[in-house]
Order: C-alpha cells, then structure tokens, then sequence
C-alpha cells in the first residue's frame, strides 16, 4: 500500500488532461508554425488552449504566455518588471521573505546586477502585512512579488488587498500562484496582479508547463531569442500536448471546487487532530487562511528527514519542510522566516492532500505517525 501526501510538490496527471494531450503526441505531431493542415491544427489547439486558461482565469488571451513551468513565469516575471521599471529609473524591488527560491533566488540575482532589493518580513503566522508593505514601498519602486499561496504551510495571502494597495502606487504586483491555480479563486479581470505565474503540475496537469500572465499595457521582455512563438516573446516549438493538457486540467480542477474542498478540508482537519494529540507536535501558520490540504505538522525532538524516510518505509509520501542544501540539512527559509527555532523548523514535516485522498489514507497516516515519532525519539533519547 502507498499513500501520496505530498500534493504540494506535485500531482498525478489526471485522466481529462491526459486525454486532452494524447493526440498531439502521438496522430497530430504537426509543428503550430507550419502553413499546411498538420501545422495549422495544432496552432489551433494552442489558441483554444489559451482561451479556455484565459477565461477560467478572468484574463485575456493575449495576456497569456505559456512557459516551462512556474519557475521560468518566476524568474520572466521578475526580470520583465525589473526592467520596465529601470527604463523609468526605478531600481527597487519587494519580495516576500517566505517567496518560492524561483522569486528569491531571481531577487537575490537582479540585486546583484545592481538593483535595490527589500525582503518583507512575515508574521508568525505567515502573513505579509499590507500595512509592512505599504511602509516598504519606495517613489522608487518597481515591483511587489508576494506568494498567492506558500508552497509550505499553506498561508493564503491577502493578495486581492495587496495588488490594489500596489495598483494604488503605481507599482507593478506579481504574485506566483503556482500553489493557488485550480485550488483557489483567481479573478484578473479586476485587482488582483500585473503578472501571475501558475504551473500545471500542481493541479492534475503535465510537469514542464506552466503560464505567465501580463495584464495588458505591461511590456513582457522578451525571453528567449529565436522564433516568432508567443507572440515574439519565447521562442521555441510550443508544447503543444502540455498547453492542452494544461487547460484540460486547469478546467477540471476548478469543477465543483467548493465541495472538493470541502472534503478536502475535513480530511486536513481531523489528521490534524488526531496528529496534535502527539506531546510535542505543533502546526505552523495561519490555521484560518489556509489551503484546504494543506498540513504544516511539527513533532519537537524528531529530525523531519528521518520521519520522512521511516514513513517512506511504511509506504507514505510526505515531505519535510527543508531543504538539503550542499550536503547540509538547512532549516527551511519559510519557517524560520516565520520565528521558527532552527531545530523546530529541522523537525516539521509537510503534510499535503487533495480530492484523490481518500479517508483510508488519512487513517494510514494517523496509525503510523505517532509510533514513527516515539520510535525516533526512543532512538535519539
Ligand atoms: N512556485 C511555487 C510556490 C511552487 O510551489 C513551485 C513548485 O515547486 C514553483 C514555483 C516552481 O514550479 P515548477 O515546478 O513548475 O517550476
């Protein structure tokens, strides 16, 4: 028996995208930027593709751009604004300290090349402070990157008051909302972003696609030098079967979403009880804005790597929240972002569900973790 509960770092292709990719892979191989019929079916299918995304999302087609995945739209995101705003002298930029590495790490770079950057503090429950922002914004201010929704303990962000607040000054918004597409509400047609990055593995769809969106009257840099494909901006051969089943899933996931949550929801909470009754555990942010799968669980005196690999053993998938960086366990950066002790952060697993879980595997997991965390603890005590 294997229980999959690590959603969060990726999902199982479902059965509408694999049927929507299928004929592009194998009878219509066709190249979108031929002239004749194999050429010009595919071109279509890309086009519907961005409309049905463009809808679901409240965008224009247009203002879609298909990319590799959620961290090509990260760092295209932050490099096209980083420039619009240098074109105007603007040289400052606001990231989140709890951003995926694909917003900081591109941060971190473009301060390199000689921008000014500032990483807003979170609180301890993992919230952005529109407040903190709005104190951090500068007349020369560029962007504001913040996270719909953490990869890690799942906070929702007040993005919808956030984007405003930016619309206010004038700043470009982007928010990467790799974690947020086909789980939460995403309207662009009003306040929400400038740019907004979504990936399609994390919502039943293939690995290696992904969007960026531009609200229009923002210049997108062009990316990748080469052919003319969208719209001039990223050259390549489009993938055409991932575009497809991008939208297919997309589509899918957002189907009935309120009562897929709602299962979700009562799944997430009732492991969480019975994992809280384990002396010593905790759960990290913010329990109300939250995704609804998501579990941010830390048993204090236990190595989370250790835990993962022992609940590996007995057939669970979870995953820990750090990151092994050059042979050395570092304590993640969200949670110790959040006020986490080095060694609490060390001892949190991610725990993370979606509408293919099952009430069996939540009482798989709630049987083996307690007697996973007493063994360790008997081990190192
Ligand atoms: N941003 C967030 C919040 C993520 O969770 C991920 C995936 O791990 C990414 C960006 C990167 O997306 P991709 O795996 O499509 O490159």
């Amino acid at each position: 028996m294997r229980v999959y509960a690590d959603q969060a770092a990726t999902t199982a292709l479902g059965e509408k995208a694999w049927a929507a990719m299928e004929p592009w892979l194998r009878s219509h191989f066709g190249n979108p930027s031929a002239l004749y019929e194999e050429g010009r079916a595919a071109r279509e299918q890309v086009e519907k593709s961005r409309e049905i995304t463009a809808r679901l999302l409240g965008a224009k087609p247009r203002e879609l751009y298909f990319t590799s995945g959620g961290t090509e739209a990260d760092n295209w995101a932050l490099r096209l604004a980083a420039e619009a705003g240098a074109r105007q002298g603007r040289r400052h930029l606001i990231v989140s300290a709890i951003e995926h590495h694909a917003v900081l790490h591109t941060a971190r770079r473009l301060e390199r090349e000689g921008f000014f950057l500032t990483v807003l503090p979170v609180r301890e429950n993992g919230l952005v402070s529109p407040e903190e922002l709005e104190k951090a914004l500068r007349p020369d201010t560029a962007l504001v990157s913040v996270m719909y929704a953490n990869n890690e303990v799942g906070t929702i962000q007040p993005v919808y008051e956030l984007g405003s607040l930016c619309r206010a000054h004038g700043v470009l918004f982007h928010t990467d909302a790799v974690q947020a597409a086909g789980h939460l509400p995403i309207d662009l047609s009003g306040l929400l972003a400038d740019l907004l990055s979504l990936s399609a593995h994390k919502f039943h769809g293939p690995k290696g696609i992904g969007a960026l969106y531009v609200r229009e009257g923002v210049q997108p840099e062009r990316l990748l030098e080469g052919g003319a494909q969208e719209r001039g901006f990223r050259a390549g051969t489009e993938n055409v079967a991932g575009i497809a089943g991008l939208a297919a899933a997309l589509e899918e996931s957002l189907l009935d979403r309120e009562r897929k949550d709602r299962a979700v929801r009562a799944l997430r909470d009732s492991l969480e009880k019975r994992l809280l009754e384990i002396p010593g555990s905790f759960v990290n942010g913010d329990r109300q804005n939250r995704l609804p799968g998501n579990l941010s669980i830390g048993f204090a005196d236990v190595e989370a790597e250790a835990l993962l690999l022992y609940l590996d053993m007995k057939g669970i998938a979870v995953s820990a929240g750090a990151a092994c960086a050059a042979g050395a366990l570092e304590p993640s950066h969200v949670l110790t972002a959040m006020g986490l002790s080095a060694p609490l952060a060390r001892s949190t697993l991610r725990i993370s569900l979606d509408e293919t879980n099952t009430r069996a595997d939540v009482d798989y997991i709630a049987e083996v973790l307690p007697a996973a965390v007493a063994r360790l603890r008997s081990m190192a005590g």
